[in-house]
């Protein structure tokens, strides 16, 4: 990479002081938000490292778990009590802006352990040991023929003596390749809601076997088969809900999150695009001179203080016991395609520059992409406003 272009390095060279909406919207904010912003941009060049070292894609991934457990952020994935879903979203924010491995990384150790907190002993003990780093989680439900349709589910769970005994394939899990324990969610009769159970399953089992994958943006991911893997009986997360209502209850809180994560990522987009048209030069000015170059910046703030009102109406409302359903699939699918549009005005802001490989932009550009896929996608947040809203004769 030459000088001049920009590469995806450490914060403090290329991404200068964190914007996070502790700081201009503090209206939505307690003091404890304040301090957690505080320790977040003091520990961000720290996990912002885990992209420059050296290796393979699997070393920098290893690099992110052992700074995001080092830091104290994994400790907000398994609270004594409710999740703070501010907190989440100050941090996912952050990372966004940082690392979108991180913060990929973060979010499905929440994922994983969102369902434990529900559960009995075991899963307890487990969800706390994940809050220290000692374990990493995933989050494992969708399956090849069982996507957006979570009910097609058809990995089978089967009594066998004192344990359990699971078959089936779960597709496009994250975190597979540093997980040590896979959340999986499997049914004791197909088609029945009742009959699916939350099952611990640590991946070094017989019969478990985990097939890594490629996504646009690096981070571990992967398809997790099982063929006649054997867990003892404490490995069902013993709950009052079935185990589609835990996995259900789980992307609820979180999607707010993915929200939050999208903003920062926008805002870094923005933050490059803004240095990068201060300073470049064309027809004797500076880019930001242009009329149209200032329309693009401005599309791109109203387009993410949008998102971020979204995403902190939803929280706001979670964190006040309100269940908020559908502002949290507004804040999930405005902030998601909000994002989407400002790290794409950034790439044409930047021009040439912007889709070469190792820009911060062009890296940002893959990163967005899967947010407004994972956690229902964007159909599927819409089916979900529309069908709140529409009063069928
Ligand atoms: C990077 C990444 C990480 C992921 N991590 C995890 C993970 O950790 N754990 C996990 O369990 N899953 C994970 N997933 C899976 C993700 O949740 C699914 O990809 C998602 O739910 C969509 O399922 P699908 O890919 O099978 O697409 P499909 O459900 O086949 O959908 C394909 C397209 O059809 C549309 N569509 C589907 N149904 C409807 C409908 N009724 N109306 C209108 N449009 C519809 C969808 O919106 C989409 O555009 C991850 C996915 C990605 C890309």
């Amino acid at each position: 990479m030459s000088a001049g272009v920009g590469t995806v390095t450490a914060i403090g060279a290329a991404g200068g002081a964190i914007g996070l909406s502790t700081d201009d919207l503090p209206m939505f904010f307690d003091e404890r938000h304040h301090a957690l912003a505080a320790h977040v941009r003091a520990v961000a060049p720290r996990i912002a490292a885990c992209e420059d070292v050296a290796g393979d894609e699997a070393a920098r991934d290893r690099a992110a778990v052992v700074a995001l457990a080092t830091s104290g952020l994994f400790a907000h994935i398994a609270p004594d009590g409710a999740h703070d879903v501010r907190g989440l979203c100050v941090i996912r924010e952050a990372l966004g802006w940082v690392s979108a491995r991180a913060d990929s990384i973060f979010a499905v150790q929440g994922l994983g352990a969102h369902p434990l907190l529900h559960g009995g002993e075991t899963a307890r003990a487990l969800a706390a040991r994940a809050g220290r780093g000692e374990v990493v989680l995933a989050f494992a439900l969708t399956e090849p023929e069982a996507g957006s349709d979570v009910m097609a589910m058809s990995t089978r769970l089967t009594a066998d003596g004192d344990g359990w005994i699971l078959d089936g394939d779960k597709l496009f899990i994250s975190n597979l390749g540093v997980a040590t324990h896979a959340v999986v969610f499997a049914t004791l009769t197909p088609g029945d809601k009742a009959g699916t159970r939350a099952v611990i399953v640590p991946l070094d089992a017989r019969g478990a076997t985990v097939v890594p994958l490629t996504a646009t943006a690096p981070h571990p991911i992967g398809r997790l088969a099982l063929r006649g893997c054997r867990v003892g009986r404490e490995a069902i997360v013993e709950s009052k809900s079935h185990g589609l209502g835990l996995a259900l209850a789980t992307l609820d809180t979180f999607r707010v999150t993915v929200g939050a994560a999208a903003v920062g990522m926008a805002r870094r987009a923005l933050a490059e695009a803004i240095a990068h048209v201060s300073t470049r030069v064309q027809f004797g000015a500076a880019l930001a001179e242009q009329q149209l170059v200032q329309a693009h910046l401005a599309d791109m703030i109203v387009d993410l203080d949008a998102a971020r009102l979204l995403v902190l109406r939803a929280a706001y409302h979670k964190d006040h016991g309100q269940a908020a359903r559908t502002e949290v699939s507004i804040a999930k699918l405005g902030a998601t395609e909000a994002a989407q549009r400002v790290i794409d005005r950034a790439v044409q802001l930047l021009g040439g520059r912007g889709v070469m490989a190792g820009a911060v932009v062009e890296h940002l550009y893959r990163a967005i992409r899967p947010l407004r896929i994972y956690e229902g996608t964007s159909e599927i947040q819409r089916t979900l406003i529309g069908r709140a809203v529409a009063r069928p004769a």
